[in-house]
């Protein structure tokens, strides 16, 4: 049971190793000083160790990957994967299945997946999807911005209801986080309209959008959950909006955060809500004006939503935006709403290199890379699948560590990329060590996971090693850089090989990452009461059939908060 990668380049920025040749040793899953006994070796020299990859932002289960699944069938023709001597067949490029989405992570070297947007009443359905994704350990965020719920003790100004409701939320769904999406807009979707601006009025509460992030926010430190909230922006995708949600992130830095961390916010694929511009066709990148705002602030973390030239689908719990990009695209369009509590849309999307507002597109998300200083607080996503798919992560790094990998695309995209981004005027290269924070030693940190994305004594047994020599590669190579991380010479998962030269060799389950925490006894009961009057009057399930059962989980990890209830 004990396992030694011998002789690599590791690089682990959580315990300040940056490139240095050593051995890794790993016993019972667990990374320990030095292993007893017999122990395996893995040949890793002149290769690249890392902690295995953490994704802080995919859509991997649940209702809307599965809806992408159900109306793509041209998806699933595009790429058959037949079984092997390890797996199961599958098909899929950007709505994967289940099987191959455990599969396609771990060959490059990727051992935890965040899935980014849990509707609550469609909880069981990510659960039974994650029981199916092999080998990755998984954990989903609850949707909670235009929860029910959340509206009415936002608007009553009940800030111990809402903390309740939360914690009570996230155990009865198995969640990991708290995720916001267009706050108080998909409400108002209920009508056909969207919220306008932070402070426009959602329908019938009589709230705002800035009301109801703020106080999710500070319930969100003062309930001391590991991660802060998970935001999805207002107005997203549309051209100017890099204003609002610099806005979004000024009033979150006066949430007052739990002791040990500066964050109060997450604001995911800041891609799509850092345009400029007032309109598609005069559209520029808005990216330098974020990247200053999270320069000179520390209290926010962001992740890309880098854009991948092709085809894809695009899904979010943003049903206002997903209706807009059918009326601009005339792609087909499935909405999801789910009663009380959140929507959804579906749309397949093409970019396009010779489209001047893709192009421009395409650079924003390097653009906020390469212009946001502290790589612990930006993290290299596609917003799978909607920026592309997660399997073109390695082309992303290798834009990220090569100059010449950029200019090389940028030669094939419409010239808006130029005159509309600083992206040709950035020289940065990301050096190993930085690649290793955008993409599991940050996340993991963000996530509050303590043990992944390192290698230090007690961390998880989750290793990638990569077949280059980082000192001897150099930015030109970045077609070697892209294969190197396509297939992960090795990966290990707990301990375990599970893939070896990007071929999946063992699946093994992995655990599902929930947030358990207790509400002292009389506000639990004050809150259940309130919730069984409202479930009876308006939910279509009973409160007692609402909660999804222990034994959905399967193998699990319950991270209970050290700062309970201030
Ligand atoms: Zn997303």
């Amino acid at each position: 049971m004990s396992l030694v990668v011998k002789g690599g380049y590791v690089f682990d920025p959580l315990n300040n190793i940056h490139g240095e040749k050593m051995d890794v040793f790993i016993q019972d899953g667990k990374v320990v000083e030095e292993a007893s006994g017999e122990a395996r070796v893995i040949d890793a020299t002149g290769m690249l160790v890392m902690p295995g990859g953490v994704d802080i932002h995919s859509h991997i289960a649940g209702s809307k990957i599965n809806i992408g699944r159900l109306m793509r069938p041209e998806d699933h023709r595009r790429a058959p994967i037949p079984r092997g001597p390890h797996t199961r067949s599958g098909v899929g490029y950007s709505c994967p299945s289940t099987f191959v989405t455990g599969y396609k992570y771990a060959e490059m070297g990727y051992t935890t997946v965040m899935e980014a947007a849990m509707p609550p009443l469609g909880a069981r359905h990510v659960h039974e999807e994650f029981h199916d994704t092999p080998i990755i350990d998984t954990g989903a965020f609850t949707l909670m911005g235009n929860n029910y719920f959340t509206l009415k003790y936002v608007k009553e100004g009940d800030m111990e209801m809402l903390k309740a409701f939360m914690a009570w939320l996230l155990g009865a769904t198995k969640g990991f986080a708290v995720k916001i999406v267009n706050a108080g807009g998909v409400e108002n979707w209920k009508w056909g309209r969207n919220v306008s601006g932070l402070d426009g009025v959602v329908e019938g509460w009589d709230v705002t959008p800035r009301e109801i992030i703020t106080m999710l926010a500070q319930a969100n430190e003062e309930l001391g959950l590991p991660h802060t909230i998970h935001l999805h922006c207002n107005n997203l995708g549309m051209p100017g909006n890099y204003r609002i949600t610099i806005e979004t992130m000024g009033a979150l830095s006066k949430v007052r955060p739990v002791p040990g961390r500066r964050r109060t916010v997450h604001v995911v694929h800041c891609q799509f809500n850092a345009l400029a511009g007032d309109n598609w066709m005069n559209v520029r990148s808005g990216a330098q004006e974020v990247a200053e705002y999270v320069n000179r602030h520390k209290h926010v973390s962001l992740d890309l939503g880098q854009v991948i030239f092709g085809d894809t689908t695009t899904m979010t719990g943003d049903g206002p935006w997903q209706f807009a990009l059918h009326n601009m695209t005339g792609n087909k369009w499935v909405n999801s709403d789910v009663e009380m509590e959140a929507g959804a849309g579906v749309v397949p999307y093409e970019f396009k290199p010779g489209n001047p507002a893709n192009a421009v597109q395409w650079s924003i998300g390097l653009e906020l890379a390469l212009e946001v200083e502290d790589p612990w607080r930006v993290y290299m996503t596609t917003d799978h699948p909607n920026g592309g798919p997660f399997t073109s992560y390695p082309q992303v790094i290798a834009w990220l560590a090569s100059r010449q990998a950029r200019t090389e695309t940028m030669r094939t995209l419409h010239k808006a990329c130029l005159k509309r981004s600083g992206l040709a005027d950035n020289y940065r290269e990301y050096s190993w060590s930085e690649l290793a924070i955008v993409t599991r030693a940050g996340t993991a940190r963000a996530l509050g996971l303590d043990s992944k994305g390192h290698l230090g004594v007690g961390a998880d047994g989750d290793v990638s090693v990569y077949d280059i020599h980082p000192y001897k590669w150099r930015p030109s190579q970045h077609r070697e850089l892209v294969k190197a991380f396509r297939y992960a010479a090795y990966t290990i998962k707990g301990g375990e090989i599970v893939a070896k030269n990007g071929q999946v060799v063992a699946t093994p389950q992995g655990s599902v990452h929930w947030v358990d925490t207790r509400v002292p006894e009389d506000v639990e009961a004050r809150l259940l009461e309130d919730l069984e009057e409202e479930f009876k009057k308006y939910y279509t399930v009973k409160l007692s059939n609402y909660p999804v059962q222990d034994y959905y989980l399967g193998k699990n990890v319950a991270h209970k908060p050290k700062e309970v209830w201030r």
